[in-house]
């Protein structure tokens, strides 16, 4: 790319596009375990690419702001530049996950409403769970803005939950990273199979990154992914 690298992640590049705005050109790299565990999945990046964006445009035209600007080319998107805050911001319809591994609650729990929970993003710690108090005392979010954060999540999951229920498919949580601008906070970072748990209502069957977390071959967490494309964009 002709454009000015600003940083890379696990599954995306950042390139400067103007002065207002950058490129996320998301990789075929698959990872798990905070990057213990890593592949390549051809195709992967242009599906989250097209996922995210599809995601990204729904939730404008329900009013909720996000980065999303447009797209560059098929696995890059123009986003807003944000300052992002290295927080992971996860909502919980039903119990899955890290949470059943660290409170006493049991696979399959439906919280309602949803539970909502902040980690920091931080791979050599294992992205430890962060309270209003840390937040403020790390100075990610006073506790006026984490509040702002929890009702746009609960908002999200409003327009989310609904939309997958009507392809038959179960929004399980979602992770979402917010960054700052004018004074604003905005969704940015992705939406895709990454940061969400996604289950087939009728038969539980998994569509999610959960396949590649416990072991399912690349061909088989390919497919998933092509497939939850398919269904929400038909
Ligand atoms: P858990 O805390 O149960 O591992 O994850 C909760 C939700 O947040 C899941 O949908 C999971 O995919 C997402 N999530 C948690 N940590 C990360 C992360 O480091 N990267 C991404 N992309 N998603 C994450």
């Amino acid at each position: 790319m002709e454009f000015t690298k600003l940083g890379e992640g696990k599954t995306k590049e950042v390139y400067n596009y103007d002065s207002s705005h950058v490129l996320l050109k998301f990789k075929d790299s698959i990872t798990a375990g905070d990057g213990a565990k890593k592949d390549e999945l051809p195709g992967k990046g242009v599906l989250n690419a097209q996922t995210s964006a599809f995601l990204f445009r729904l939730l404008e035209s329900k009013g909720i702001e996000t980065h999303y600007v447009g797209m560059y080319d098929e696995r890059t998107m123009i986003a807003k530049k944000l300052k992002m805050i290295p927080v992971e911001v996860v909502l919980r319809n039903i119990a899955t996950g890290s949470i059943v591994k660290r409170l006493p609650v049991k696979e399959g729990e439906v919280f309602d409403p949803p539970i909502i929970e902040f980690f920091l993003k931080d791979d050599a710690r294992h992205d430890p769970l962060l309270n209003y108090c840390h937040m403020e005392y790390f100075k990610l979010m006073t506790r006026k803005e984490a509040e702002t954060v929890e009702e746009v999540m609960l908002k999200v999951n409003q327009v989310l939950y609904p939309f997958f229920k009507s392809k038959g498919l179960i929004l399980y949580d979602f992770k979402l990273e917010f960054g700052r601008l004018d004074g604003k906070l905005i969704i940015g970072d992705e939406i895709s199979l990454d940061s969400m748990r996604i289950r087939e209502e009728k038969t539980g069957r998994i569509l999610d990154k959960d396949l590649y977390r416990k072991g399912a071959d690349l061909q088989t967490v390919k497919n998933a992914y092509e497939e939850f494309f398919r269904r929400i964009s038909e």
